[in-house]
């Protein structure tokens, strides 16, 4: 009787340590400092979990690369964003916060502009009158594509420069043609020392979305864009306690003998002069612009509004404690935070080269042309062209058409430097000299988005000097895109890194 008895006490108390235990590990206070898809997916994850989780983000509103501006009234992605029906992480995400119901898939066209001539490449029919290249370096053209798709082990691309392999598999004329304006169009001269495996994730991804058992080359989006995706995140996050704080550049993270880690902003007084917009105004915007949308349900325009719990400067700009911090900020941006890391971490942080973008945004009067994106091996201002009214219903832009015009260089590239007008005038006379019946006059808005940190070069033995997502400080993880080694930047990668993290860091 009497050991049963202490037995029993004995397993009550085990019972009642082991919950205190789950109740410690469960009220942890994580800081993730960055709002992108990254940040976003592992804040949900966290809070579901039972974290009291807090996101620092230094622009005025949540999103990052995917994050939206107003454009001539409308609000829309300030980058240009689709979703391929095989991207299962993007899919499962959106539907989680409720929106699974509103994609709309299209069918795509591709476009080629070529020794001055605008050209469809949409099928292979088009692909075999292709004039720029003769039918032997056709066939090896798509060989080398063919091949490619069916390669698993990319590590050992990793050890050939990308311009080797293709002129190798392609030959020396085809590449010269055809590979080398485009890999120059994404990397710019950092193509000569980025490695083959780069070439290998964006097969990949093409042939991904052809298998994915919908028609070939369907695009989604999600109605309203991902100005609507962020709205509901922003409702779904706030519901679970976690608490956003816009405006808050991080600076410095430390941490303290006591364990604890100290997150700081930057002081107020720098913070100042930034004068921040307001989350709330950013809404309102969306919400106008979506109603003058003609063909919208407008079933939305009812959604919970959270704004009050949205910390915005100037309330709270000093410094929190955490037991676990995630920067998700590009890497050498992480290690100026961290002055604790060791010197090893710090140098292969820095050691990361990104490539950056200047992308424009321009709303016209009149399509430019059918194709979704025109892909350019001519000397050209931008290095591509994707017009998102080919996919996008003109209605959601107030019957105009909605371009974009990227420009991917070096974050030292003096093109950062221009001014709107320079870039402006440099981009639309590109325009004119391209499409005869482009007019100036019928630009009715044009914007421009810079980022100097937009995807990390993939460069020869890239994973190798790659640093471990667990810092060297204890309890700080540094998880961004770098991370995304065998496959090219986009949110599918993005939420499905965010997932790999947490498993790995945080599942019980
Ligand atoms: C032009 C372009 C087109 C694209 N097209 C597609 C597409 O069609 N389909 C697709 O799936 N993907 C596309 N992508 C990729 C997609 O946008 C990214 O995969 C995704 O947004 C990356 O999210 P992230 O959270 O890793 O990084 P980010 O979005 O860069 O988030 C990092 C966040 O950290 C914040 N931050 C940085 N420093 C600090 C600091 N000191 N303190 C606080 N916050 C800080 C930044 O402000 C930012 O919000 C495109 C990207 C670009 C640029």
């Amino acid at each position: 009787m009497i050991p049963s008895q202490t037995g029993g006490i004995e397993t009550i108390r085990k019972i009642v340590r082991e919950l205190a235990a789950q109740a410690t590990f469960m009220k942890e206070r994580i800081a993730i400092v960055g709002s992108g898809f990254l940040g976003l997916t592992l804040a949900k994850r966290l809070a579901d979990a039972g974290h009291k989780v807090t996101i620092f983000e230094s622009a005025p509103e949540i999103g990052g690369l995917a994050s939206v501006w107003e454009i001539n009234g409308i609000v829309w992605d300030r980058h240009y964003h689709v979703v391929l029906a095989s991207d299962r992480h993007t899919r499962n995400i959106i539907e989680e916060i409720g929106l699974g119901d509103d994609f709309k898939w299209v069918e795509t066209k591709t476009g080629f502009y070529t020794d001055g001539e605008l050209l469809s490449m949409s099928d292979t029919k088009e692909f075999l009158t292709f004039p720029a290249l003769d039918l032997i370096s056709k066939l090896r053209l798509g060989a080398t594509i063919f091949f490619a798709s069916k390669i698993k082990n990319w590590k050992k691309l990793e050890k050939v420069t990308v311009q080797e392999w293709l002129t190798k598999m392609s030959g020396k004329k085809t590449f010269e043609k055809m590979w080398k304006p485009l890999l120059k169009a994404k990397l710019g001269e950092a193509y000569r020392e980025t490695a083959a495996s780069f070439i290998w994730a964006t097969i990949q991804r093409m042939y991904s979305a052809r298998n994915s058992g919908m028609k070939r080359e369907m695009f989604g989006y999600v109605k309203g864009g991902y100005g609507r995706v962020l709205g509901r995140f922003n409702d779904v996050l706030l519901d679970r306690g976690v608490e956003i704080r816009l405006n808050s550049k991080v600076d410095k993270i430390e941490r303290l003998a006591n364990g604890k880690i100290r997150v700081t902003p930057v002081s107020a007084r720098r913070h100042k002069d930034i004068k921040p917009k307001v989350q709330k105004t950013k809404y309102a915007a969306f919400e106008a612009a979506v109603a003058v949308a003609p063909g919208f349900s407008g079933a939305f325009l009812s959604e919970p509004q959270h704004s009050s719990t949205v910390v915005d400067f100037p309330e709270n700009t000093g410094s929190q404690l955490f037991d676990k911090v995630i920067v998700t900020a590009p890497s050498n941006v992480a290690e100026k935070m961290l002055p604790q890391l060791d010197e090893r971490e710090k140098k292969q942080l820095r050691n990361i080269k990104y490539q950056g973008i200047v992308c424009a945004s321009v709303m016209m009067r009149c399509s430019l042309s059918k194709y979704y994106v025109t892909n350019i091996t001519d000397d050209t201002p931008f290095t591509g062209i994707i017009e998102m009214s080919a996919i996008v219903d003109k209605r959601e832009f107030d019957g105009n058409a909605l371009v974009y015009l990227p420009r991917y260089i070096a974050p030292d590239d003096e093109l950062f430097d221009k001014t709107d007008d320079e870039i402006e005038r440099y981009f639309l006379n590109g325009l004119e000299r391209m499409y005869p019946h482009f007019r100036r006059q019928d630009v009715v808005a044009f914007k421009i988005s810079r980022v100097r940190q937009v995807f990390p070069v993939p460069v020869l033995h890239y994973h190798e000097g790659l640093p471990d997502m667990r810092s060297s400080v204890d309890g700080v993880y540094i998880v961004n895109s770098s991370h995304i080694v065998n496959g090219t930047l986009n949110i599918n990668e993005t939420v499905q890194l965010a997932e790999r993290f947490f498993e790995q860091e945080f599942s019980a």
